[in-house]
């Protein structure tokens, strides 16, 4: 990574970024395809910045493209973005390729302005929600998922309410919620200001709860709709299947006499949702 993000120990231990070529990583997949793979991941520290190194600042929209038209890939996910280098090229390449899921994750890590200039995250509040509004322009129906950081040093309560904020404003389908801890040889873990233990599990809590009721409300809004489901395997118990949605939304539907195969795609009309997954039943 070459973010140096000041709470983060990765780009000393893991080095500046190497984009592989677009034709290597086309050749790779088409090889698991032939080998009955359909599901995609294609993961990088800061994975939208792909090509910045060899001087094409559109070369992940373009990744993109090449990877939907593989005959065979019925589902590609990427990770991790980072806001800053989320262009409009990259949000129209999954609005119009068929087999890109509909899912933006972009970690804020903190609503204050002050607080990610401080992170050296490279954005600020505003220019996230901006970003957040270009999706949903181009995208209406995407998840967007994020990763928030509580309790980095000197973030006050006023810093705090503005990440909550955010998390109100966006909506976010599940996010990752993290109390800082120093990563020693960081800038931030010399930060003056570190913020007490029991305030961070407070904040944390506070962020949960919030969360929560944004997944629950995401969810539910799925109810009565019909889903495509990507299926995983059997429970433990095998009552139930289990797969995700092109969202990445778990889905639970019970097994009854029907044979499903992993990698199957099975229509689900959800009937029930909770905060960590829905319920419904295969409608093929
Ligand atoms: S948080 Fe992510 S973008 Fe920032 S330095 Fe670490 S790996 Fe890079």
């Amino acid at each position: 990574c070459n973010n140096f993000c000041t709470y983060c120990i990765v780009p000393y231990v893991r080095g500046r970024e190497r984009s592989r070529s677009i034709d290597n990583i086309v050749a790779e997949i088409e090889a698991a395809v032939k080998d009955g793979y359909k599901e995609f991941t294609l993961l990088g520290q800061n994975v939208n910045s792909y090509g910045k190194d060899f001087g094409d600042k559109d070369a992940f929209a373009k990744l993109l493209r090449r990877v939907d038209a593989i005959s065979g890939v019925e589902r590609i996910h990427y990770m991790t973005s980072h806001p800053r280098d989320m262009s409009e090229e990259v949000i129209k390449a999954v609005a119009e390729c068929e087999h890109i899921c509909e899912n933006f994750h972009l970690p804020f890590q903190a609503g204050s302005s002050e607080i990610l200039r401080r992170m050296n995250r490279g954005y600020t509040k505003e220019k996230y929600l901006e970003l957040v509004k270009l999706v949903r322009k181009y995208v209406p129906d995407a998840a967007i998922t994020t990763d928030i950081i509580v309790g980095f040093p000197g973030e006050t309560e006023e810093d705090f309410e503005e990440t909550l904020d955010v998390v109100r404003q966006v909506g976010f389908t599940s996010a990752y919620t993290f109390i800082y801890s120093k990563r020693s040889g960081t800038p931030a873990a010399k930060m003056e200001n570190q913020v007490p233990l029991a305030v961070k599990k407070e904040r944390l809590n506070r962020l949960m709860a919030l969360q929560n009721e944004n997944s629950l409300k995401c969810h539910e809004k799925l109810v009565g709709q019909t889903v495509e489901v990507l299926a995983e395997g059997p429970s433990k118990q095998k009552t139930v299947w289990n797969g995700r949605t092109r969202t990445g939304v778990l889905v639970l539907w019970p097994i009854e006499d029907k044979q499903y195969e992993v990698g199957q795609k099975v229509n689900v009309q959800i009937e029930a949702a909770q905060t960590w997954l829905v319920k419904g039943k295969a409608v093929d």
